[in-house]
């Protein structure tokens, strides 16, 4: 007998029933998923070894869904996108074994850009809450900048940023952040953006006379806009801020494009959804620190890198070329242009895998040697799920990695020292240019100038007399480290400038010493190499801050520190992101007290077979006496320094500083026709 029908009953009714019941074994299946997820897991928790991602077995996975979900008459794309959350997921779950990360005892703080119900606290809720077990609270700032100095300042133990946009592109604000501040970056998050245009309660969209969001927002659902004939477009700070405001519109004629979420929670009406022009809509959101995390090596990871390379031709490609032979895949590049440096760039690139990985660390390191400026920006877990649209036709089989070809070039000798006759490091990628002088390949640079800068016009002429004796750059010291503190103490700022418009007169790039971290600023914006002298090798505090200087750095050797550890403290400015390291002896304290110091000579061809860095000497420092300077000169140059800074003096007899060694102008012009024969011997160039 048929079921009487209803004639009260919605004939929606049980269709309805049917979609409940259908969700709720949805769920039922995801939470059964994800407790096998968690199983393998586990499995995988107990071998320190075995990569958490199984791409092949990703693979198959999609393959499969796309196949299934075809066959039940589900477009591919959308299976594709349900699965994608899913893998997303899953990956996280699995993850979340092998954290070994210590728990603050404390909730964690994030800080992000915008309000309540942005994109942007959506994503932070949902990174946190998959990152820690512990408690953590999201809190909003007005600016990207704002959010940045809170993590700088202690006020946050994160920051999340969005740091490009599948539709828009990269964000230059925070790109620029990241490139000038110190933050590292610990986790990545990708949000899908998918807006939809809400109302004030009980506002139909026919009623509406404008709509306002992020001007971004506004041009991705451009096509739904321009169908709703004299409605107007209002740009707005955020699109969270845009649905806040529309409360505040009396009438209630305003809309604004929001996320669902931001809709929700300023309780409005959703007038349509799906209506920005691209269906897969999505922002890449960087999670930043104040120092790096190492992730588990198990996991799937990204290494963001910034690097500036020198002007030469090929060198982009050679700094590609040394990732493409790790076989490290590059998900990312793009340029940034240097304000002060017009038409040189600084390099964002992203490449799969880990720091630590044997293959990438080799590459890392090689990349050192042909980048003026390197940073690792961080190491984390990827949280790209790579879908192939091809996929599912035939999946192409793995390539295998490229040979690897990654010479072990440190670019200092890190400890232990390698043995005698250990690889070399390769010197052909070291060279360095400065003006028009290249320090390394086979050429010889002078340097010269006065101890101390004393007036516009002394420098003036110091310029003339070392250009005319062939030396390509000019020393002269504004800042004086003086063994007494009654002793002249150099011009400072007045010095600096007098040394640059010196330099600027003759064409000569000019060489200053840098005393303090205060004083960075000051020294960048006047000279073109800093020098950090003797007395100041071990101050790692200044040595770190040049680390983030794009600038070269003269580093003299201690007066009582091994190579060993000349080396290491250059490793810390290398270790800052800056590549531009010269190396300079400058004599050692011995019990001999003929000399002022005792010019270690054979620290030059040591040092060589250590590193890829050039190589200086000065033996001004060293002799402490003009009449030994010129031997000292010549003998380091037959040991094979790849340059001599050296100090000359226009008059001598009234030199504020170090008078006794200066040369005269007599003194230059002996030195470098002494030096001639020995370069051109040894096959080399002047300058
Ligand atoms: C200098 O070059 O002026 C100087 C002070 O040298 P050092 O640091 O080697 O003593
Ligand atoms: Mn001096």
């Amino acid at each position: 007998m048929a079921t009487p029908v209803n004639p009260n009953q919605d004939p929606l009714d049980p269709v309805r029933m049917e979609i409940d019941e259908a969700d709720r074994q949805l769920i039922q299946i995801l939470a059964r998923r994800f407790d096998a997820v968690r199983r393998v897991g586990s499995v995988k928790h107990a071998s320190p070894t075995s990569p958490l991602l199984d791409t092949e077995r990703e693979r198959r996975v999609q393959a499969s869904w796309v196949q299934d979900a075809e066959s039940q008459g589900l477009s591919a794309a959308f299976a594709r996108r349900i699965l994608r959350e899913v893998l997303n997921h899953s990956r996280r779950l699995q993850e979340s074994f092998i954290d070994t990360r210590e728990t603050l005892g404390r909730a964690i703080v994030c800080g992000y850009q915008g309000v309540k119900g942005a994109y942007s606290s959506q994503a932070a809720t949902h990174l946190l809450a998959m990152r820690s077990k512990a408690e953590s609270r999201i809190t909003g700032f007005a600016t990207f900048q704002e959010v940045v100095e809170a993590l700088l300042g202690g006020e946050l133990d994160y920051g999340l940023l969005p740091v490009e946009n599948s539709i828009g592109g990269s964000i230059l604000d925070v790109n620029r952040l990241i490139c000038d501040r110190d933050l590292h970056i610990v986790d990545e998050e990708i949000w899908g953006v998918e807006h939809v245009l809400a109302t004030k309660p009980g506002t139909p969209l026919s009623a509406l006379k404008s709509v306002r969001s992020h001007p971004a927002a506004l041009t991705q659902c451009d096509t739904f806009l321009r169908g709703l004939d004299g409605v107007e477009r209002e740009p707005w700070f955020d699109t969270a801020g845009a649905a806040a405001s529309v409360l505040d519109v009396a009438d209630g004629t305003v809309g604004a494009i929001c996320s669902e979420e931001a809709a929700a929670s300023y309780g409005l009406d959703i007038v349509a959804r799906g209506i920005a022009d691209q269906d897969r809509n999505e922002t890449r959101f960087l999670l930043l620190a104040r120092g790096p995390e190492t992730p588990d090596p198990r996991l799937h990871c990204k290494t963001s890198l910034l690097f500036r390379l020198n002007h030469h031709e090929g060198s982009l490609a050679r700094a590609l070329g040394v990732i493409s032979s790790a076989g490290a895949n590059l998900t990312r590049i793009e340029s940034r242009p240097q304000p002060e440096t017009p038409w040189e760039y600084l390099f964002f690139v992203d490449v799969e895998g880990h720091s630590e990985a044997p293959a990438l660390a080799g590459a890392l390191r090689q990349l050192r040697t042909c980048c003026n400026h390197l940073r690792v920006l961080g190491c984390y877990p990827s949280r790209t799920v790579r879908q192939d649209r091809h996929l599912d036709v035939d999946a192409p089989a793995t390539l295998a990695p490229a040979p690897l070809d990654i010479v072990e070039t440190c670019p200092v000798a890190p400890p232990p020292m390698p043995a005698a006759g250990s690889t070399r490091p390769d010197r052909t990628k070291g060279a360095l240019r400065i003006g028009g002088s290249t320090f390394g390949e086979g050429h010889f640079v002078l340097i010269s100038g006065p101890c101390a800068v004393e007036s516009l016009p002394q420098i003036v002429e110091a310029a003339r007399m070392v250009r005319a004796a062939g030396a390509t750059l000019l020393r002269g010291g504004a800042f004086k480290p003086r063994t007494s503190p009654y002793a002249f103490q150099g011009l400072g700022l007045e010095g600096l400038r007098f040394l640059k418009e010196a330099g600027r007169q003759f064409d000569l790039p000019v060489v200053t010493e840098v005393l303090t971290i205060e004083d960075i600023p000051l020294v960048v914006a006047h000279a073109d190499v800093l020098q950090v002298g003797a007395r100041n090798m071990h101050n790692f505090a200044l040595l770190k801050e040049l680390g983030r200087v794009d600038k070269p750095v003269i580093l003299k050797r201690g007066m009582s520190a091994t190579v060993k550890e000349l080396l290491l403290a250059a490793e810390y400015i290398l270790a800052g992101g800056n590549q531009q390291v010269i190396l300079c002896e400058r004599g050692i304290r011995t019990f001999e007290t003929a000399t002022r110091a005792t010019l270690d000579v054979s620290s030059v061809p040591v040092l060589r077979r250590l590193t890829h860095l050039p190589i200086i000497v000065d033996p001004s420092h060293a002799a402490g006496d003009r009449e030994l300077v010129v031997p000292l000169a010549l003998a380091a140059a037959a040991a094979g320094a790849d340059g001599l800074i050296v100090e000359a003096h226009p008059h001598p007899e009234e030199a504020l500083c170090d008078k006794e060694q200066a040369l005269t102008r007599e003194d230059l012009a002996a030195m470098v026709a002494g030096l001639r024969p020995i370069i051109t011997a040894q096959g080399r160039v002047w300058a």
